[in-house]
């Protein structure tokens, strides 16, 4: 199994976790384009956001779940934004779906999207020096 994100879901790797149910599991992103920069990840191994069926709950439950840690973290009503990069046009560096929940403080627009692609730039160069880009 090399899935980084199955194996922070089943434990064999170490994240800080923050919530989590019998679907989902949400847990800090190691680099943060944010005081608060969570991500919320199925606990079923779905590739991109293409990979859910249309029908599925899963989809609602990750909307639900990203504004209840919102909530938790009370930036519920301060804001915050949700976002989900699929496929490499679109930003997705680790393949396994999941939603970043980005927050905690108060950004310009321009501000927080060069911070959200620099934090993706940065994690794309680490993955490439650890050989799993
Ligand atoms: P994306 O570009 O949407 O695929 O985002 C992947 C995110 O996963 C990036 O923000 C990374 O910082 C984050 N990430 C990668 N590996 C880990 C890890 N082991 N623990 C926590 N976050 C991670
Ligand atoms: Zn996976």
């Amino acid at each position: 199994m090399e899935c980084v994100f199955c194996k922070i879901v089943q434990g064999i790797m170490p994240a800080t976790r923050v919530y989590e149910d019998d679907l989902v599991v949400a847990f800090e992103d190691a680099n943060p384009a944010a005081p608060i920069h969570i991500l919320i990840v199925p606990r079923a191994h779905y590739s991109t956001l293409n990979d859910i069926p249309d029908d599925d709950p899963l989809l609602a439950h990750l909307l639900t779940v990203a504004r209840r840690v919102a909530e938790q973290n009370g930036i519920a009503q301060s804001g915050y934004r949700v976002l989900i990069n699929v496929n490499r046009g679109g930003g997705q560096v680790v393949f396994h779906l999941h939603v970043h929940l980005v927050g905690g403080r108060s950004f310009g627009q321009r501000v927080i999207h060069a911070a959200v692609g620099m934090s993706i730039m940065m994690a794309k160069v680490a993955n490439l020096f650890r050989g799993r880009s």
